[in-house]
Order: structure tokens, then sequence, then C-alpha cells
């Protein structure tokens, strides 16, 4: 089989209201780059890639040259094709490979009318378990609803998430407001929530010694982990030696030479597992199965998804053994999804991996041009900037907070 053409069509799907994090906001939206490889037996693979509030179609024109005629099935060649590792210092395409891969396996699958899962071993479970990812949110533009800034809004948000998706692990993103203030509130989701798990996470934005302080002030939790609180693996270890809970990272083991760097000398106890930003799902099952080697827990990272993106992070959570803490995903925030069938649900806090051959999704074609036609109405934003501070942006470690009040 070869591939015969590749198209990318940015899409625009609204969230349902703005939600902020330590470096700025996802605006209201997320703008995702769909990707579509054709193959000479007319089989279409699927793929989806994000890029910060950005569009990702020039990068993925770019890459034509290297995949027409490419056998979809030779992902170890293509990996070296596009994204070898000393070239790509140059060109840093692995969150394109990632895209790229997606839609190879999900157009082996289908020509050997299998899920993706059993072209990753099998699956061992049928549903992967979700956190309920709360995010401090501004309120919607339109509706004026939707507004997470106060403990009491943040324990009522969480409330109805539980209420609607049966969520038993909670993950707070914060690095929004001052710790004092994300305390009190993590603390308060905690007191509401009895008998469930936690997870903090306020994406590198503390001094060590605030991560610290803050850390010790969430030890009494039943907490997951404690995800990033600072930013480096020198700043981790030093936090790991200080405080009684698991440190969890997205942002500093992403790679090989990082996790092997870690196993070396621990900074980080939980690796999350990123379909994305580790090159794809095959990338991802080789970090499980090394760190279930060395015994250092895993969990799936969402680096903002809509379905096709969900479908990878579902059928890798169903097929690694070491998979015992639940998976994030931003996708209960989302209004819509461009899937045939709508969004995907969730069911006791778990969504069923699909059994179809591929990723088992298929793209609406109508809602795909919608949100390609809501992309040119709104055009890009800045990941990295708050729209209600504009001319903020954050140093590392941070201690310019919003104001709550
Ligand atoms: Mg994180």
């Amino acid at each position: 089989m070869k591939i015969t053409d590749l198209r990318a069509t940015t899409v625009t799907v609204p969230l349902e209201a703005p939600l902020r994090h330590s470096n700025g906001a996802h605006w209201g939206r997320f703008v995702r780059t769909i990707v579509e490889v054709d193959t000479d037996e007319g089989i279409t693979g699927l793929g989806e890639m994000g890029g910060g509030g950005q569009s990702a179609e020039l990068a993925f024109a770019g890459l034509r040259p290297y995949l027409l005629g490419h056998d979809p099935f030779a992902l170890e060649s293509l990996r070296f094709r596009i994204a070898n590792p000393t070239a790509s210092l140059y060109n840093n395409r692995t969150q394109l490979l990632a895209a790229i891969e997606f839609a190879c396996l999900d157009i082996a699958g289908k020509a050997l009318g299998t899920p993706v899962y059993n072209l990753l071993g099998g699956k061992v479970r049928d549903q992967v378990e979700f956190a309920s990812y709360l995010f401090f949110r501004y309120a919607d533009t339109a509706t004026g609803l939707g507004e997470v800034r106060t403990p009491d809004q943040l324990v009522e948000h969480a409330l109805a998430l539980k209420e609607a998706h049966g969520f038993t692990t909670h993950k707070l993103k914060g690095g929004v407001f001052s710790p004092a203030h994300e305390l009190e509130a993590y603390r308060a989701v905690a007191e509401a929530l009895p008998g469930d798990r936690f997870r903090y996470d306020p994406n590198c934005a503390l001094s060590v010694e605030e991560a610290i302080r803050f850390g010790r002030a969430i030890e009494d939790l039943d907490n997951d982990y404690y995800e990033d609180p600072t930013w480096g693996l020198n700043g981790m270890r030093r936090v790991r030696d200080a405080v009684a809970i698991p440190l969890a990272t997205n942002t500093v083991v992403v790679n090989f030479e990082q996790l092997a760097t870690n196993l070396r000398d621990p900074a980080v106890d939980t690796i999350l597992l990123d379909t994305t930003f580790w090159g794809g799902v095959r990338a991802c099952v080789k970090a499980a199965n090394v760190c279930e080697t060395f015994q250092q827990s895993i969990a799936v990272h969402s680096s903002d998804e809509l379905g096709i993106q969900l479908a990878t992070m579902l059928h890798l959570g169903a097929v690694l053994p070491n998979l015992t803490l639940a998976a994030d995903a931003h996708y209960h925030h989302l209004t819509d999804d461009v899937l045939v069938g709508g969004k995907l649900t969730y069911q006791d806090g778990r969504i069923a991996v699909p059994d179809g051959p591929g990723l088992g999704v298929t793209l609406d074609r109508d809602k795909l041009a919608k949100y390609a036609e809501l992309y040119r109405e709104l055009g890009d934003y800045p990941y990295d900037r708050d729209p209600g501070r504009p001319d903020w942006y954050p140093l590392v470690p941070n201690t310019d907070w919003a104001d709550p009040s």
C-alpha cells in the first residue's frame, strides 16, 4: 500500500468557557488541525494535531514530498524519514510525526479490519478512566456563564462534572492565582468530594521553595500525584526530596533521553504519556514498557484533543497493563466534536475504547466544514497570552498572579 495524498484542515471547536492556565488561556475554543492521509487502496486514515491556538496546515503541506509513495505500515522507517533525532534539531517534527502515525495506524487497522489496539498488543481493558480536569475559567463571552474563580465556584464545577460524567478523580489545573488562593480552592474540592482522588498541576509556575510549601500543605489529602509544581528535572528533584507525594510530569520527561536520565537520577515518579508530545501512540507504548520494567508509574496526558486524538489516547490506555491511574482529557470542556455521532461519552468517569477498525472513529464532513468555517471566521489565538491581562507574561518561576477578587 502507498500513501497518495495528504490533506490538512484547521478547525475551531468552541469550549464551554475559556480555560485559564499558567501561561495564558485557551480563549474559548480549541484550534486543531485534522489530517487525512489517502492511500492507493482507497483507505483514508485520520490524524490530529494542536499547535497552541494556531493552524498546522502549512507544516503538513511541507511533508508531502516525504510521504507520497510511503507504505503506511512502515512506521519505523517513517520515524527516521521525517523525524530523525539529529535532523530534528533543525526541523522539530515530532508532533507532526505523531499526527501522521495516528493516520497510518488508522489505515493499517482499516486495511486489516481490526482496531488499532490489536496492532499494539491487544487490549487489557475495555474502558479508560479519566480525571475531571478542573480549570479556572473566564465566563463565556456570549452567555456570561461558566466562570470559575473562587473556591465555591470550583467546588460547584467539580460537583457538576462528577454528576454529569461520574468522575472519581479530580485534577486542578492551577498556576493562575496565588498559591494561597489555589491551595484554598484545591482543599475545598477535596473536602467536598470525600473518597475521591486528587491531583494538582500548576504547570511549573512555582519556585522550588513555593512548591515545597504548597506540597507540604496538601500531603494529608488523597493525592494521586503533584504534577510539575516547578520547572526542570533539578527543581523537581529538590521538591521530591522534601514532599511526601509522588511527583508527575508532562514537561520534563517527554522523550527517551529524558526518561533514561530520570531513571538514572530520579526526579519524577509518574510519567504522563502524551500521544502527540512523544511522537505517536507507539512511542508512548514503548515508553510505558520501559516504565513497567523500572516500576515507574504512568498516566495518559491530554494536550487538548478532539475525538481523533482522544481515540489515540483510548487505544493507548487500552493496551497498557501498568496504567493504574486515571487519564486526563480536556474533552468534556468542548461543546462539540467533528466525529459522526457527536462527542464520545463518559460512563462512570470512563470512555469505552472504540472497537471499530483502525481508530474506530469517523469524520463528520459537515461538522468538519462547519468548524473549518469557524476557524476562518475567528482565526488563531495566542495560547500563551491571557485575554484578561493582555500585557502580562509569566516569568519562570512566576510571582505575578492573576487577581481573584
Ligand atoms: Mg501538566
